[in-house]
């Protein structure tokens, strides 16, 4: 049996699974991951602007950013493997979908899927490093959805908090910063509980999102890796695809053919 016929059959036999999806998964859509120089945005690593000592120094410059990588993630549509997991998830209730991506494409495609346009699917996605699209107050911690444009011109035209009238910052997870405890903790039963974990396009160094894997593993799952290229979780995974996740997916995740 080939690979992909194991995962296929590992994942059809399933009955309670967790998907843990990273920046790979989205990078088919044309949205760069990190890693590699098309992560850059002028000549700056995200390592100096996902932080909140850069937002504290330069708010603008960061909220530039942010609203070049709003802009980038909105001109990009869900690709196959977003599909293949949102059409997957919408024929079993029972599967957890954790992301550390920040971008709204797993969102979007569950719409596309379902059929449901513009209001939220009840289908809940874990965003265990928050979200593009939304913002969180650097005073009172007020948070909530926020897609439109931010003006960059100068820090008086940042967007600020209609409680409180301090800054607004992107609702995301920095370098540096903890997680959502009951997010993380919600992660983390789901991996306790599961019998598959399919683990897509994430380098898993990110600690401590890697740990859904790791965690199911320990618990008992078998895990299911599909990446391009070997992580540290590849050594414990039961099946390894070195393919793009666009690629594999429909295949391991679709209707069969008989
Ligand atoms: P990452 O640590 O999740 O690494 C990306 C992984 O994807 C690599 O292992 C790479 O081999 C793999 N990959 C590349 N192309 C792939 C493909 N077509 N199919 C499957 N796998 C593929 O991501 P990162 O870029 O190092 O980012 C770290 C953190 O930054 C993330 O956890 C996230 O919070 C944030 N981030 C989010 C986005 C997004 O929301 N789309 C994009 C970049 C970074
Ligand atoms: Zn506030």
């Amino acid at each position: 049996m080939t690979a992909t016929e194991t995962a296929r059959r590992v994942l059809e036999g399933s009955s309670r699974a967790v998907v843990l999806t990273g920046a790979g998964v989205s990078a088919e859509s044309g949205i760069p991951t990190f890693r590699g120089d098309d992560g850059l945005w002028r000549d700056y690593r995200p390592e100096e602007l996902a932080t909140p000592a850069a937002f504290a120094r330069d708010p603008r410059l960061v909220w530039e950013w942010y609203s070049w990588r709003r802009q980038t993630v909105s001109d990009c549509d869900p690709n196959p493997a977003h599909l293949a997991i949102a059409r997957w998830m919408l024929h079993r209730p029972e599967v957890l979908l954790v992301t550390q991506n920040v971008d709204d494409l797993h969102l979007r495609a569950l719409r596309a899927v379902s059929g449901e346009s513009d209001r939220e699917t009840d289908r809940e996605i874990l965003r265990l490093h928050g979200s593009l699209f939304r913002v969180r107050c650097t005073g009172c911690a007020h948070g909530a959805p926020h897609r439109e444009p931010v003006e960059v011109r100068d820090e008086s035209s940042l967007p600020r908090c209609p409680r409180c009238e301090e800054l607004l910052r992107p609702d995301v997870v920095w370098f540096g910063e903890s997680l959502d405890r009951d997010l993380l903790e919600r992660a983390l039963t789901g991996a306790r509980e599961a019998d598959v974990c399919l683990v897509v396009g994430t380098s898993a160094v990110v600690q401590p999102a890697a740990s859904v894997a790791t965690v199911a593993k320990q618990a008992g799952a078998s895990l299911i890796e599909v990446n391009p290229e070997e992580t540290p979780v590849s050594d414990l995974a039961d099946v390894s695809l070195r393919s793009a996740a666009g690629e594999a997916l429909p295949t391991v995740l679709g209707p069969s053919d008989g």
